[in-house]
């Protein structure tokens, strides 16, 4: 007992200071917001379009919600036109305004005072696994580990949707989870929130335009917070839900 407290005495704080403080270091391949430069496009060229897997490219712009970080068009592109910065805010409260076109992108507003009044010190979420690959759920994991401790901010995933605030859906809805979406999202009492995480959620990602899968679930719920990624990261996802809150400027 005296050893086990002598240990953790000596591993100390493990939690994250940020957003007080600084970020945790993000690992080399961390991909970040991405940055477009047209003036290097050369007419025509659309070598970054045509090896995309999800059509996030076109017309000069980068879809985040369908885009799965895979850089594909960074090394398919000869003039260096599109870069992934280490930039990791990304969430949105819009469809259109995850379409990056050149450097600018409009960033989550927080809730309107009213519902940040309701769930800004306390929101919990029942989260909905509608059939992706588990990765995304694998780093909304993450977020409850004490490195990152979700729960000083108030936010909690519950097991019951009677209990929750809203829902955050991962996948891209696929036939077989639509009625079991809709079900728990008609046991979540109003008011009630819904967060997209993840290219699969935000468009059906690889999925998108599968018979057996819905392009996300904006088809189905109406989607309050879109958090792009695939997966995104705990940093991503953690600001993305302040930002909602009205936690960050
Ligand atoms: S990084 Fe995104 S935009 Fe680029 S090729 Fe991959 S999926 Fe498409
Ligand atoms: S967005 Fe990517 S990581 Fe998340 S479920 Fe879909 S394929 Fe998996």
């Amino acid at each position: 007992m005296f050893k086990a407290l002598i240990a953790r005495l000596k591993q100390g704080h493990r939690t994250t200071p940020w957003p007080d403080g600084p970020a945790p270091e993000l690992p080399e391949r961390f991909a970040g917001r991405p940055r477009l430069d047209a003036s290097r496009c050369r007419d025509g060229c659309a070598a970054c379009a045509a090896v995309c897997p999800t059509g996030a490219l076109s017309g000069g712009a980068l879809d985040l919600g369908r885009c799965l970080f895979c850089r594909a068009c960074v090394e398919a592109c000869p003039e260096r036109a599109v870069e992934f910065t280490r930039e990791p805010a990304m969430a949105a409260r819009r469809r259109e305004d995850l379409v990056v076109r050149g450097g600018a992108y409009r960033l989550a507003e927080a809730l309107e005072a009213e519902s940040r009044r309701v769930f800004g010190r306390s929101l919990k979420l029942r989260q909905v696994s509608a059939g992706g690959c588990n990765a995304c759920e694998s780093d909304l994991n993450v977020l409850g580990t004490i490195g990152w401790d979700l729960g000083r901010f108030g936010v909690q995933f519950v097991a019951s949707p009677r209990h929750a605030d809203g829902l955050l859906v991962t996948g891209p809805v696929t036939a077989n989870m639509r009625e079991a979406l809709l079900k728990t999202w008609a046991a979540v009492p109003s008011p009630k929130l819904v967060i997209a995480a993840g290219a699969c959620a935000i468009s059906g990602g690889p999925y998108r335009g599968r018979p057996e899968a819905h392009d996300g679930c904006g088809q189905l719920l109406p989607v309050d917070l879109f958090i792009p990624g695939c997966p995104p990261h705990p940093l991503t996802t953690l600001d993305g839900i302040l930002r909602l809150l009205g936690r960050l400027g």
